[in-house]
């Protein structure tokens, strides 16, 4: 082997076998990095390319080399080497990092091959080498972002799958395996199609989708798209779908998203919309279905009104035809008894006078039961003095009691209200009625009344009434039907105490009206304890408008006499009440109708007018409403009662309303009519002897038998 000699140029001179060629020239005119090393010198040549390429200025020696050769390479370039020469590899091809004596670290490739012998031993290499840090730099660079990439898309909580247009897979991450229902990526990758995760019925509208996306490259999405898991659970993903190039071939990337949870959300939602969809359907035909519901109650409710109306109209009108005949006989029987009678005459009146009376008394009853039943009876609201009234109430009783040798007290509870606004017409019915019965049905001892406030609040009070009486008392047996209509505690009552069983079905149904009940307690011989409450509405002072006293005294000497204007077209009516008006000294004109009552009341100066209410040519009302006309212009201004069968609740204000001052219900009970006159004056009057007249005077004792029969015969012809 031939030692390189140095050349004239300070380089040294190739003297390299391989290169000892008719390429010589060529090669040294390329002016490549070559390297030569002789195994056996241990000598090296290194073309003078390959020195600057190595920032050499002088030839070098193969340890001068090796120093160069960065430290974490020379295990690589050595066995590199070995291998290649002593187990003959097929080539020396090595990469290697050089420190340069400038400091820069540069990285070089050397290919080699190695020279052997005619006994097949190496003897040498030669080789190139060249800069490839660029590369390798690159190279490393590249591998670095591809490291990057693949961690990013490894660690996506989106799913990536990518796969060719034959839907067959070609990469997925791990989160699309899960999604997909797999363990690892690979499972999926065995798959031949990833259509085929795709339920049968919606698989042809992602393979149109596919097609779209091949021909037009835009991106595509899909949303809930349904997935068949391989443990047969269902989920649904979002898809965006890419066209890219995968390994050089067309494919789809398609980045999903789970929309499991959102899909079940919508679904949900979309459950609930249908199903108030639904309900507001139920809820819109109920609605119809009330509508016509409240036409209809509102039709019935019209037709109970007329109904309601009729039976008003009904009673009204059963009223007015009664009580004008009872009026003539009551009225004429009082009159008679003021004449002079024999004492049989007096007797036989007085029966036809008692027995009116009771008449009179159940029809009143009737009627009054029939106005509570049918919702007829409005309480009124009056404001007044519930002590003071009850006290006027108990003084007009005391004496009644007294006459039977019974102790009478009432005892009003201090905390009662004083002014109260509620319907004391009503409250006094209910309160007589259990005088009266305490009266009727107790002998010997005391009746009282008592009176307490249970609660009290700021504008109401509910206020009690007890009657208690030492009289025969009731079984307990009877005691509930009491309350029912014609009910009495024995048959034999009616013949012993007269009365019609419904004055405490009447009792018990207007303390009901009054917010309250009316209860009993009793034994047989024990007495009788009958209780109500009412609610009472507290009124202050300002409220008050006062309530005429009850008691009247009659006959007095200072009473006035009075010239009364009559206007009354039934000619019974009109002769008894002029009958009775003359009987006590009063002066009496009659006319029929209201237009002659005008004329009268323009001419004539009369104390007071008694008007009918119902007369041909000109009603009451009107001629009453005229007469207040004419009065205003002269000033003077006369008293005017009103004479009506229209007794009914409303009627009062309707002639108030008119100009009337009060009214006399028919038939004309003579000393309500005297009442009301003397109201009308605002003072005493004259009133017939007291002595010959009035229920008292017949000897109604004797004529029990009688009446009863005629109670009787009227039940029965109710019945
Ligand atoms: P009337 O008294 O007109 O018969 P009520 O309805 O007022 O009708 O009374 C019904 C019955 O109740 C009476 O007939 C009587 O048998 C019984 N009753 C009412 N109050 C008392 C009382 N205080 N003591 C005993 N019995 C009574």
């Amino acid at each position: 082997m031939s030692k390189p000699k140095p050349n004239k140029s300070g380089n040294d001179e190739l003297e390299i076998e391989a290169v000892k060629s008719p390429h010589k020239a060529a090669v040294l005119a390329a002016d490549l990095a070559i390297f030569d090393f002789d195994l056996s010198s241990r000598a090296v040549q290194v073309s003078d390319a390959g020195r600057k390429l190595l920032g050499l200025k002088s030839s070098c020696t193969i340890n001068s080399l090796i120093k160069l050769v960065h430290e974490d390479d020379l295990e690589v370039l050595r066995s590199a080497f070995f291998d290649h020469v002593e187990k003959r590899t097929e080539a020396f091809n090595v990469l290697s990092r050089i420190r340069r004596p400038d400091g820069e670290v540069i990285w070089i490739e050397i290919r080699g091959k190695a020279r052997h012998n005619g006994a097949g031993e190496a003897t040498g290499l030669t080789g190139t080498f060249g800069d490839v840090t660029e590369r390798v730099l690159s190279d490393a660079r590249r591998r670095e972002s591809e490291d990057r990439f693949y961690k990013l898309v490894e660690n996506s909580i989106q799913g990536i799958l990518v796969h060719d247009f034959q839907f067959r897979p070609l990469f997925l991450n791990q989160a699309c395996a899960r999604m997909l229902g797999y363990d690892a990526p690979e499972d999926v990758l065995a798959l031949d199609r990833t259509i085929e995760l795709i339920p049968p019925d919606v698989r042809g509208e992602i393979q149109a989708k596919a097609k779209v996306l091949e021909s037009n490259a835009e991106p595509i999405t899909s949303e809930a798209v349904p997935i068949t898991r391989p443990d047969g659970s269902a989920c649904f993903v979002d898809a965006l779908a890419t066209k890219v190039q995968w390994d050089g071939v067309p494919a789809v990337q398609v980045v999903l998203v789970n929309s499991t949870a959102r899909k079940q959300a919508d679904d949900e939602r979309e459950h609930h919309r249908k199903m108030l969809e639904s309900q507001a359907k139920t809820l819109k035909a109920l609605t119809r279905k009330l509508d016509q519901a409240l036409i209809k109650a509102e039709e019935n409710a019209a037709i109970a009104d007329a109904a309601n109306r009729a039976k008003s109209d009904f009673l009204a009108t059963m009223s007015h035809e009664i009580r004008t005949p009872m009026n003539g006989i009551l009225g004429m029987a009082e009159v008679l008894l003021n004449t002079d009678l024999n004492e049989e005459q007096r007797r036989f009146v007085g029966v036809i006078k008692n027995s009116g009376d009771i008449l009179l008394e159940l029809i009143n009853d009737i009627l009054d039961l029939s106005k509570v039943e049918s919702g007829l009876v409005e309480l009124e609201r009056k404001v007044f003095s519930l002590p003071q009234q009850v006290t006027e109430w108990s003084e007009l009783w005391r004496p009644r009691f007294e006459a039977k040798g019974l102790e009478f007290s009432l005892d009003m509870a201090p905390d009662l209200p004083n002014l109260v606004r509620s319907d004391p017409t009503r409250l006094r019915q209910i309160i007589f009625n259990l005088l009266s019965n305490a009266l009727k049905f107790t002998n010997t001892g005391s009746v009282k009344l008592k009176l307490w406030a249970s609660e009290t609040f700021p504008d109401s009070a509910i206020v009690n009434f007890a009657v208690q009486d030492t009289g025969i008392g009731i079984a307990p047996a009877q005691q509930d039907k009491l309350f029912e209509k014609f009910t009495q505690a024995d048959p034999s009552t009616t013949r012993r105490y007269g009365g019609t069983g419904l004055g405490l079905a009447i009792s018990r149904r207007l303390t009901r009206l009054f917010g309250g009940d009316l209860t009993v307690q009793s034994d047989l011989g024990a007495g009788a304890r009958f209780e109500f409450s009412i609610v009472a509405e507290i009124a202050d002072s300002g409220d008050q408008t006062p309530v005429p006293a009850e008691d009247r005294q009659t006959g007095a000497d200072d009473a006035r006499r009075l010239r009364i204007l009559l206007a009354e077209d039934n000619k019974i009516n009109c002769e008894v009440i002029g009958a009775t008006l003359t009987s006590a000294g009063h002066e009496v004109f009659s006319v029929q109708n209201g237009a002659e009552a005008v004329n009268e009341a323009r001419q004539q100066g009369f104390d007071i007018l008694l008007m009918d209410v119902q007369m041909p040519v000109m009603d009451g009302v009107t001629a009453t409403k005229l007469i207040r006309q004419q009065e205003a212009e002269n000033g003077r201004r006369c008293p005017i009662v009103a004479i009506t069968a229209n007794a009914m609740s409303g009627d009062r204000d309707s002639f108030v309303a008119a100009g009337m001052d009060d009214y006399v219900a028919k038939p004309i009970h003579q000393e309500l009519l005297f009442d009301a006159l003397e109201r009308a004056v605002g003072g005493k009057i004259a009133r017939p002897d007291p002595a010959s007249s009035g229920p008292e005077a017949a000897n109604a004792s004797d004529d029990d038998a009688e009446s009863g029969k005629i109670l009787e015969k009227i039940l029965e012809d109710i019945a």
